[in-house]
């Protein structure tokens, strides 16, 4: 099988690396792709902005399988322009992506379908905001309604702050708080039928202890042993199914990943956000402790033959990932600054170097372009192995001015994680 994967970020990397080491994957192409994937995939300068040229790199590729990473590809209808062509697309249609393009719509289609969520309210003016953030009280929540990159969530103690973002934003949905540990479970679907991945749990703030401003994820670990017994079943059975079903039932069924942010309150699981795309950095962990074939399950999602395909299978153990950020992230994301040590912390047994925002310079070079740099990705037996190796391997790498986490996983290697009781 010939796979075309589109995107270019740590995310795609982690996919590229799991179709890389799958037997049935004969060609690798990835576009625009990093540096990162050079040793191993055919890379392809592209726009991801452009539907028509990445449905035209597939033909002219002439590959079996598109799997399409970002976002925002997806809500703009690059799926809809593969599938056009004929070719099988891993990847949701613009009227399917909606589920992550619009939080409004989200939570209409979550109505709908019964499914657990934060009561909200969809706010256009400052009036609106005003009697949404008194009705529910502090902490305040108010997320812009369209795409924004994991940075269009506030949530405050600061009624002010709380304002201001929604003044910065066209529409905004304002929510109840909801507290409890987070989880992002993956859901392969094929339009019907969902096929689940491992849970994960990913740090989204910059600072230690969940302090300072949100980011696109500083890290990430799976499988997560201390949720409930049945848990992941259970949210297949009242959040992705009914999802997806509502979606067949609206004519725009969804194909591709369809990622659940929940959070495990004392009254039960409630959703606070779903994403039409795999999570990053939730891959790197999830991917790592993958066993079966990836390109086959991205293809059986592909060709709506899910149901009868073989269900994944996992290794025993934990996967940790700590993100490598450059200067400035995420207010800023400085250029240039050199990366040492990121080949010798790769060859390091059980260790991914992941990269995302990077690039060679004029003399060959590693040097940052991006905001997120490295997704350093380590396996272990358990959790805490998979933290030391990861921590050995992230002590290795210097990036200027750059910073990372060193709590990621911390708490649950601890086993202090608890699920809020009523
Ligand atoms: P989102 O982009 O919707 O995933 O939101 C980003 C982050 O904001 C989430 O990972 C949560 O940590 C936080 N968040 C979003 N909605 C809520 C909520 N209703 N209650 C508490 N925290 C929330």
């Amino acid at each position: 099988m010939d796979v075309l994967l589109v995107g270019s970020g740590g995310r795609e990397h982690a996919l590229a690396l799991a179709l890389s080491r799958d037997p049935e994957v004969s060609g690798l192409h990835v576009a625009p792709g990093n540096v990162g994937m050079e040793p191993f995939a055919g890379i392809h300068p592209l726009d991801l902005a452009d539907n028509a040229a990445i449905a035209d790199l597939a033909a002219r590729l002439g590959v079996d399988l598109v799997v399409i990473g970002p976002e925002a590809p997806l809500v703009a209808g690059a799926a809809d322009a593969v599938r056009e062509r004929g070719i099988p697309c891993f990847g949701p249609s613009a009227a399917a992506a909606r589920i992550e393009g619009s939080k409004a719509f989200a939570k209409e289609v979550m109505a709908a379908a019964g499914v657990p969520t934060a009561m909200a309210h969809v706010c256009e003016k400052p009036e609106e905001v005003a009697a949404a953030l008194d009705a529910f009280g502090p902490p305040y929540v108010v997320k812009d309604d369209g795409l924004a990159a994991g940075k269009g969530v506030v949530v405050t103690e600061d009624r002010d702050a709380a304002l201001a973002h929604a003044a910065g934003c066209d529409r905004v949905v304002v929510e109840e708080y909801l507290a409890g540990p987070e989880v992002s479970l993956f859901g392969i679907c094929d339009g019907t039928t969902v096929v689940p991945l491992v849970p994960a749990q990913d740090f989204k703030r910059a600072g230690e202890g969940d302090a300072g401003p949100n980011t696109g994820g500083m890290g990430a670990y799976a499988p997560l042993d201390w949720t409930p017994p049945g848990f992941v079943d259970d949210v297949v059975a009242r959040v992705l199914q009914p999802t997806v079903d509502e979606l067949r039932h609206r004519g725009t069924p969804f194909v591709g990943v369809l990622y659940a942010g929940l959070v495990l309150t004392a009254r039960g699981i409630r959703v606070i956000e779903f994403n039409c795309r795999f999570g990053d950095p939730e891959t790197q962990v999830v991917l790592s402790l993958l066993r079966s074939p990836l390109g086959r399950l991205l293809y059986a999602a592909a060709t709506g033959g899910l149901a009868d395909a073989e269900p994944p299978r996992w290794r025993d153990g934990a996967a940790v990932t700590v993100v490598i950020s450059s200067a400035g992230y995420p207010e800023t994301a400085r250029r240039g600054d050199p990366i040492e040590g990121a080949e010798e912390a790769d060859r390091l047994e059980g260790v991914d170097v992941i990269h995302a925002g990077t690039a060679r310079n004029d003399h060959g070079r590693l040097v940052t372009a991006g905001g997120r740099v490295l997704a350093v990705t380590a396996y272990g037996s358990d959790l805490r192995l998979a933290r030391d190796r990861v921590y050995d391997a992230v002590a290795r790498i210097s990036v200027e001015g750059g910073h990372h986490r060193s709590d990621i996983a911390a708490r649950a290697a601890l086993g202090e994680i608890a699920v809020p009781t009523a």
